[in-house]
């Protein structure tokens, strides 16, 4: 479960009557929000604040969303769930080249935006309602699911197919011990009968292309556990 207490969410919307309500929704829920109406002053509240994420809207004042995502890029790994109003706003967001980790469109529910927000935060436990586009490992490993693209510290890593399941069913059980058996069901299919050992060899490939970075523990005896 996520413990909002504390948790701080920064808020960089120009439109006061959506900002106000999303302050009502997340405070309700528990969190810190701290308001933005424009991209510098956001960015400035990030800066100071390491917030645990951020809603963002696209059409702002002096710098667009974009731009305040891909400042935020620079530095943090931190979740970005934007707030958008039009098709071709959607369909850039999408194009997650800026590494958002989800969006509303609005008008949108306030509540469905807490639920989301808690879901982005609720990572690293097993997600497999929500079908979430991009998975955040720790700070620095990224695995997005659409583009089927893995990076590190937002260089991308060149993986095999089965490399890249196999990180996306890690990414999607973190914290839980899984056999061989569970990962060659998951990965492979319950109808493959290769060794365990492929396993094995897929894991130390990872291993390698991800580097330290990666939180990939042997649990001896049973199998592997990401995180
Ligand atoms: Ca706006």
């Amino acid at each position: 479960m996520v413990d909002a207490a504390e948790k701080v969410v920064v808020v960089i919307e120009d439109d006061p009557s959506i900002a106000d309500l999303v302050d009502l929704y997340l405070r309700e829920a528990g969190f810190r929000v701290l308001l933005a109406d424009n991209g510098r002053r956001g960015l400035q509240l990030i800066a100071d604040h390491h917030p645990a994420l951020a809603v963002l809207d696209i059409g702002l004042p002096d710098i667009d969303g974009f731009e305040v995502c891909r400042q935020i890029r620079t530095t943090s790994a931190m979740p970005v769930l934007f707030l958008t109003a039009r098709d071709g706003e959607i369909d850039r967001v999408l194009g997650l080249e800026l590494g958002a980790d989800d969006y509303v469109t609005k008008p949108f529910s306030p509540r469905e935006l807490v639920a989301r927000v808690k879901a982005i935060l609720r990572r690293g436990t097993p997600v497999e309602t929500a079908d979430p586009r991009v998975l955040a490992i720790g700070d620095d490993v990224v695995v997005d699911l659409a583009r089927r693209e893995a990076s590190v510290r937002r260089l991308p890593v060149a993986l095999a197919t089965k490399e890249f399941d196999l990180l996306a069913f890690f990414a999607r059980n973190q914290g839980i011990a899984l056999s061989r058996r569970q990962l060659i069901d998951g990965v492979w299919g319950t109808d493959w009968y290769g060794d365990d050992r492929t396993v094995d060899v897929h894991v130390r490939q990872l291993r390698k292309k991800m580097g330290d970075e990666l939180p990939l523990a042997t649990v001896w005896g049973v199998g592997y556990r990401l995180g």
